[in-house]
Formats: structure tokens, sequence, C-alpha cells
């Protein structure tokens, strides 16, 4: 349905379900719980077998829930020489010996939600066991085994002032993440904050298509409403100006072409949020395939209609 060039791999797997954590924004234990779902390992391996994949992406949002069924899924994917990508905790940098197997079993990227550099706010958001002052130290060690990260912060938290953009987006760079991206915090239906927030009477709308990272949906306590909104996007632009890339291009652990194309990837949606604030325009841009038959950009061919 998509098209194929586009992507890094199509081969998109996902090996759990529910996370052993309570980060209180989070919609992962409130719609899956806090015991994993877990596909055997040895299923996953056949999976890739059948697709011949050199590369794959686990989805699950913390593949390191459980760290024996990771060490067990490590293990397995060891021997087929892959390349995957994936989304973990921070706790990882701290158990070395997983972070070597992650490693040594083809791991290459992994996106982190670091979300604030405040330990306050991230106490106060149940994610306490992020410790920003090791963030560095976290980068070192993925970078020292070949793994890039895509840090995700998020704005909007209550102890934010509006100085919090600047000074994170700096902190992204000299930290040397990879690729840092930045959201505003939603209170998605089902989660504590979702409670606590419409308790306050704090929510601007329930109009649930907004409620997409990108938008302010709530008062923010210490800032306003367009405060949050235009800081986020000061956030990108300083992260991906030209002089914050090639600060964090020149510590990167990913092949020197591949970041350079993500970031100036990046740098362009930096620039350019407003039009990527739905999905429209994966529909919309030009593809090989319209240039081929010459189809004008609003009228799709039928291989790429939404479904
Ligand atoms: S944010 Fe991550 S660590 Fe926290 S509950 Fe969700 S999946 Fe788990």
């Amino acid at each position: 349905m998509l098209p194929r060039w586009r992507y890094l791999t199509p081969h998109v797997f996902e090996a759990t379900r529910g996370c052993i954590h309570t980060c209180d924004f989070c919609v992962v234990p409130s719609a899956w719980g806090r015991r994993p779902l877990q596909k055997p390992p040895k299923v996953i391996v056949e999976d890739l077998k059948r697709m011949r994949t050199r590369k794959a992406i686990f989805v699950d949002l913390n593949l390191i829930a459980d760290r024996h069924y990771a060490r067990r899924l490590f293990t397995a994917l060891k021997p087929l020489g892959i390349q995957w990508y994936g989304l973990a905790t921070t706790l990882l940098a701290d158990d070395l010996p997983l972070l070597d197997l992650a490693a040594e079993s083809g791991c290459r990227g992994l996106l982190m939600g670091l979300e604030s550099i405040s330990p306050v706010s991230l106490r106060a958001s149940r994610k306490g066991f992020n410790r920003p002052e090791d963030y560095a130290t976290v980068v070192e060690r993925l970078h020292e085994r070949r793994i890039a990260l895509q840090g995700c912060f998020v704005f909007g938290l209550d102890q934010d002032e509006p100085d919090v953009f600047e000074k994170t987006a700096r902190f992204a760079v000299e930290a040397g993440i990879d690729l840092p991206r930045f959201a505003i915090v939603t209170p998605f239906p089902g989660t504590p904050l979702f409670r606590r927030l419409a308790r306050e009477g704090r929510l601007l709308h329930r109009n649930w298509e907004q409620y997409d990272g990108q938008h302010v949906v709530f008062r923010p306590a210490r800032m306003s409403v367009e405060e949050l909104q235009q800081g986020t996007e000061a956030a990108w632009k300083q992260a991906y100006s030209w002089s914050g890339i090639a600060r964090r291009l020149r510590r990167t652990a990913a092949p020197w072409h591949v970041a350079a194309l993500t970031n100036l990837g990046y740098r362009r949606y930096a620039h350019n949020l407003h039009r990527f604030y739905t999905c429209d325009w994966l529909f919309d841009a030009p593809s090989p395939w319209r240039l081929l038959h010459r189809e004008p950009a609003g009228n799709p061919p039928a291989s790429e209609e939404k479904a």
C-alpha cells in the first residue's frame, strides 16, 4: 500500500506488549497492563528467516521490560547476523551485559524516552528511573557499541518553565544524541495524566485528532498554550540548526552518510512542522510512481490510496 522506498525496512516486528513501569502519560500500562505479553523468541527467529531480511524494526515500546526475556530474544537473534532497531529504556545502559548482548545481536539504533532533563519532572511523571545526570553516559555507552540513539523529550510537564525549550535542545546537542525528538506532552485517554488534568479542569477540548503529541490540548501549568506550542518548534529548530547538526554528527554512532541524511530529513521536518502535523503529506508528496505515471499530486494512483 505504501511506497517501499520511503522506509528503512518493511520488516516490522512486535515481540512483546505491556510494560512493567507506570509512567503517568503512557498508554502502554493502561492498554496492555504491567505484565508483558511475549512471543517466544524462536517464533520471531522463524519469522525473520521466512522474510529473508537483513534489517528489522521492533516496535515494542520497551523491549527490555522483562530483562530475562530480552536476554533470550537477543541470544536467539545473534546467529542471524541481522541489524535491528527498537525501543528501550535508559535502564539498558545500566545493565552492561545486556547492552553488550543487544549490540552483539545486531542492535544498531534505539529510541529512548528521555522525556525531561529535570529529575523533579521525571519523578512527578513516575519516570524517576531516568536520571538526566547520566544521559551523557547513556549516549557514550551506546556509541561505544555502535548503537545510535533517537532521544525523545516531552514539553509541557507541570514543572516546565519557558526556558525549558532552549535548555533541553542545548542539552541534546551537547550530549551528542544522534537524533533528538521533541513532543508536547499529551494526556491520552485512560492514562493517569488524562484523569488528573480532567479533574483539574485543564483539558482544552476532546478533539482526539489533536491528541497527537504535536498540539497543545491542555492548559500548561507555568506557561501559556502559545509558549508551549512555539517553544517546542523552537527546540526542533535549535537542535537541527546547522551548528547543532555539525556538533552531533561529529560524535554519531551511525554510518556517516545515514546520520547526515537523517539529520537533513529531520531539519526539513523541524522547519515544516505545520505541514507535518497530519500524515496527509505522506500521500500528497511526489513519488517515483506518480512521476512515472504523471499523476497529479492530489489524485493518487489506486496503489497509494488510503485504506
Ligand atoms: S513510557 Fe516507556 S517505560 Fe514508561 S510505561 Fe511507557 S513503555 Fe514503559
